[in-house]
This record gives structure tokens, C-alpha cells and sequence, in this order.
């Protein structure tokens, strides 16, 4: 089968034919029919040699969706041709978080060297991807699995970012929304789903801001040093309840927490260049801010995210790409010329 891998570090990802997989006892064959690209694809490329923690060559893609193929030894009670989307965060499923669907904070998946698919494991850019367990697979029956599997991550990292804060996001309040590419896009329609809070969305360009406010912000403010000013001018001395940062370098960070109002919660989603903080403090940030960092989100958020995609919630824009030109995906989102996601249609 071919598939997209990382070869070398520091090298573009490369299409390649490699052994089609089959499923060892309790696993999962799924043709892939959707694969998205996500920038944390771009921050593990970006990698030293020194840093980089996965075997090489590494199959991309932690997003996917496919019909089950073929089952192992043991699967009960999944018909073969099922249309499901792969929740990523795979984790021991036994222990304290497992047990709460949070495999995302599995306390054993370190040491049970469990990788998520496209992280370690065998992703998803390929025509053929094996999923652990068939607790891994949530079906979407007839949605279409393109529009749809943007939602295993880029919808359900600021499903669970934002459901942790609703009760924050009281009628009259502001959430900031600051970088709305892959999930930032999906973040400002959950914001207006989920809560009656009004959104201000931050960007590098006009076109990104126009984007933003097409799929639902109220407000959109170019992304730079007056960018606390400009942003405050619209919420008032009160700042914001809820700021999303998408980005995650030093520069939104700052902003971030210069926006924030008492008692916010500030969420740093993106993962920068892996070294950037917020300062916190007395005097330094405001009183009672949380300041936190989440990691993707829990098995039963990505069930509640398919039930709300069901009802037509979303309206995810995709750039589709097919396996031959996945590198091409790549270099768009390196160049930030993406309109939401990419997604790999093999
Ligand atoms: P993306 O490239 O699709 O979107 C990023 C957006 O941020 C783009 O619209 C870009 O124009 C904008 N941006 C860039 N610099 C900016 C700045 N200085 N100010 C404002 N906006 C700016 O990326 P994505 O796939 O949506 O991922 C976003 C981030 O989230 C990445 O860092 C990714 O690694 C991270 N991520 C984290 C988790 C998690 O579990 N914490 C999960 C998925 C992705
Ligand atoms: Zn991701
Ligand atoms: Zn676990």
C-alpha cells in the first residue's frame, strides 16, 4: 500500500509502497478514507535529531477515518464496512483517566509504550491503518468522513478546552480566540454552539480574519503588539472569560494573558516552538487567572462531537489533497495558506 512517512529528520515527508498491515488478535484494519494534516505533524518534523522520540520511518496522520476492513482474532461486534473516525489519544484503557474515557491523560501510556497513530504508532496517511482496539473507533454512519475527521482532533482539542471553561462563559462575556487555522476554526463555531459568550478571533492576515468571522466570530483583530488594546477596545476593562491560544509562541502567549480578565481561564492549546510561558503571578497576571495547557480531549467528547456533527453543527473547511500530493499539504501548512484543514483523501 502507499502511505505518507517521515523519513529522515529534518527531510520532507515522503509517499511510499510499504507492506499492506494486518490485524493481530483485538485489533482493527480500517480502509482509510480521510486522513487530516495537523500542525503538530510540522512541530515533530521540526525536531533535532537529539529531541525526536519516535522510530523511523514513521507513517503520518493522527486524524483518520476508514471502513473496517478486515478484524482480528478476538473483535466481536463490529460489522465489517463500518464508517467510524479513529480517536487518537490511544491509552491502556484500564487505569484511573482510561477508565474515565480520558485515555488523553493515560498514566500508563509511557510506560506501556502506547503511541498514538501518526505519533509513534503507524498514522493514518495511507490506505490501510490499524487501530489498536475497536474501543478506538467511534461510527459516523452516513456523515461524510472527509468534513468529518478534522473533528477527531481539530474539533475535539477545543471541544474539551472549551468544555472545561463553559461555566465561565456567562451571557455578556468574551472568549478570545487567537490563531483560527485547523482548530481554531472548529473552536469559534463550538464557542457560539456551546455558549452564548461573543468571540473575538485573532489572526496574521486579512483573509485569515475574514475566515474567522465567516464561521462565526463576532470580532476578528490582526494578530500583533496593539493586539491587547485593539482587543480590549471591544471587551471592555473586563477582558476576556475564556482566551484560546492556537498558536503558542511567546508573542500570543503575552497577548493572551494581556487580554484576560479576573478570574479568566487562559488555555494555551498550541504548541509554539515547546519552550514558551505565560507569567503568572501576583501583579503580573490577573487575579485568579488559570492559566492551563490541555492535551487533545477524552474518548466520550469525541462520541458528544460526532452527535453534535450529526445535527449539522459544523461547517468544517476542508482543502483535500490525494495521497500522491500529501507532501504538498505540508508545505501549505508550513506556508500558513490553508483555509481550515487539510485533509488526505487516499
Ligand atoms: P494551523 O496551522 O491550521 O493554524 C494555526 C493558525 O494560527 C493559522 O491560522 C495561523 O495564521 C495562525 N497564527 C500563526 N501565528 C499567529 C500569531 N502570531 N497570532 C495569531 N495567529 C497566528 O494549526 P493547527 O493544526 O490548528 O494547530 C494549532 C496549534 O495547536 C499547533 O501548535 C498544534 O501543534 C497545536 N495542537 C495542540 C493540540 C493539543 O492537544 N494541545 C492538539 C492539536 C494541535
Ligand atoms: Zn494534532
Ligand atoms: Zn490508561
Amino acid at each position: 500500500m502507499k502511505a505518507l512517512q517521515y523519513v529522515t529528520v529534518g527531510a520532507e515527508p515522503e509517499v511510499r509502497e510499504i507492506p499492506t498491515p494486518e490485524p493481530g488478535p483485538g485489533e482493527v484494519l480500517l480502509k482509510v478514507t480521510a486522513a487530516g494534516v495537523c500542525h503538530s505533524d510540522d512541530f515533530v518534523m521540526s525536531m533535532p535529531l537529539e529531541m525526536f522520540g519516535f522510530d523511523l520511518p514513521l507513517t503520518l496522520g493522527h486524524e483518520g477515518a476508514g471502513t473496517v476492513a478486515a478484524v482480528g482474532e478476538g473483535v466481536r461486534g463490529l460489522e465489517l464496512g463500518t464508517s467510524a473516525v479513529v480517536y487518537g489519544p490511544w491509552g491502556c484503557g484500564t487505569c484511573w483517566f482510561c477508565a474515565q474515557g480520558m485515555e488523553n491523560y493515560c498514566s500508563r501510556a509511557g510506560e506501556l509504550r502506547i503511541f498514538p497513530p501518526g505519533l509513534g504508532a503507524p498514522g493514518a496517511i495511507a490506505e490501510y491503518l490499524i487501530v489498536d482496539s475497536p474501543r478506538h473507533l467511534v461510527p459516523i454512519g452516513d456523515l461524510d468522513p472527509v468534513q468529518t475527521v478534522p473533528l477527531t482532533d481539530a474539533g475535539l482539542t477545543p471541544y474539551h478546552a472549551i468544555k472545561r471553561s463553559l461555566g465561565k462563559l456567562r451571557p455578556g462575556s468574551w472568549a478570545v480566540v487567537i490563531g483560527s487555522g485547523g482548530l481554531g476554526h472548529v473552536a469559534i463555531q463550538l464557542l457560539r454552539q456551546l455558549s452564548s459568550a461573543r468571540v473575538v478571533a485573532l489572526d496574521v492576515n486579512d483573509e485569515k480574519l475574514e475566515f474567522a468571522k465567516s464561521v462565526g466570530a463576532h470580532e476578528a483583530v490582526l494578530s500583533n503588539a496593539q493586539a491587547p488594546d485593539n482587543v480590549r477596545k471591544i471587551t471592555g476593562a473586563a477582558g476576556a472569560s475564556l482566551v484560546l491560544d492556537f498558536v503558542g509562541y511567546q508573542p500570543t502567549i503575552d497577548i493572551a494573558m494581556g487580554v484576560a480578565g479576573i478570574d479568566s481561564d487562559v488555555t494555551i492549546v498550541g504548541v509554539g516552538d515547546g519552550k514558551s510561558a505565560a507569567r503568572v503571578g501576583f501583579g503580573v497576571s490577573p487575579y485568579e487567572a488559570a492559566v492551563t495547557s490541555p492535551y487533545w480531549g477524552a474518548r466520550s467528547e469525541l462520541i458528544e462531537l460526532i452527535d453534535l456533527a450529526h445535527e449539522g453543527a459544523f461547517d468544517i473547511a476542508v482543502e483535500r489533497f490525494d495521497l500522491d500530493n500529501a507532501p504538498e499539504a505540508y508545505r501549505r501548512l508550513a506556508a500558513n495558506t490553508l483555509r481550515g484543514r487539510a485533509v488526505i483523501v487516499p
